[in-house]
């Protein structure tokens, strides 16, 4: 088989597509969703009375293995596609998704007594990469640090989780005052 220059793009661009667009995807459709209306992710994966190493890489609870599988998912929906485009994209995808697993198990080092050295802080910083103290910041703080890859994700993340609850707040205040309304009439009602 003939590697062309055309296969090394395709699959670079495919590796780079599943990092890139999976993270994108997780984030958006599974990770945020769930900070917002779901119990799973928060029961599991933002659980402060056990070791995230433990519940993250070696657990079998089935609560667990969902909640990573649900995360994961976007990814192997997203990898699936790229096969379409032939044994190059199939080949970046496929190593995207053993790396992406490989970085599951990177950003869960800080309770192993991972530091990163400033040096690789810097540079993984200046491209966006999650570090893992980045990632269990957002184990400490479930309302910072989102983002599974990339960092340049937390913002976009916070900004729905925020809308989100300022419009859940807004329907409560309106469902209040409708409430009052009612009580008003039905008494105005009675006394005439
Ligand atoms: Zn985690
Ligand atoms: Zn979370």
């Amino acid at each position: 088989m003939v590697t062309t220059w055309h296969d090394v793009l395709v699959f670079c661009a495919s590796l780079a597509g599943l990092f890139v667009v999976g993270d994108l995807l997780s984030t958006m459709l599974y990770h945020v969703p769930q900070h917002i209306w779901g119990k799973l992710h928060l029961r599991t994966h933002h659980d402060n009375t056990r070791s995230y190493w433990e519940h993250s890489i070696v657990s079998v609870d089935p609560a667990i293995v969902l909640d990573g599988f649900l995360g994961a998912l976007p990814y192997f929906v997203l990898a699936a596609v790229l096969t379409r485009f032939g044994t190059a994209a199939t080949a970046g995808a496929l190593l995207g998704l053993v790396l992406g697993q490989l970085h599951v198990m990177y950003r869960h080092t800080c309770e192993l007594g991972w530091k990163s050295p400033a040096w690789l802080t810097r540079a993984a910083h200046a491209v966006g990469l999650v570090l893992p103290e980045d990632h269990n910041g957002h184990h400490k703080n479930p309302d910072a640090d989102f983002g599974d890859i990339f960092r340049f994700y937390d913002a976009p993340a916070r900004a729905v989780i925020g809308a989100a609850r300022t419009g859940a707040r807004r329907q409560r205040r309106l469902q209040r005052l409708r409430e009052m309304r009612l009580l008003r009439r039905r008494s105005q009602n009675i006394a005439t």
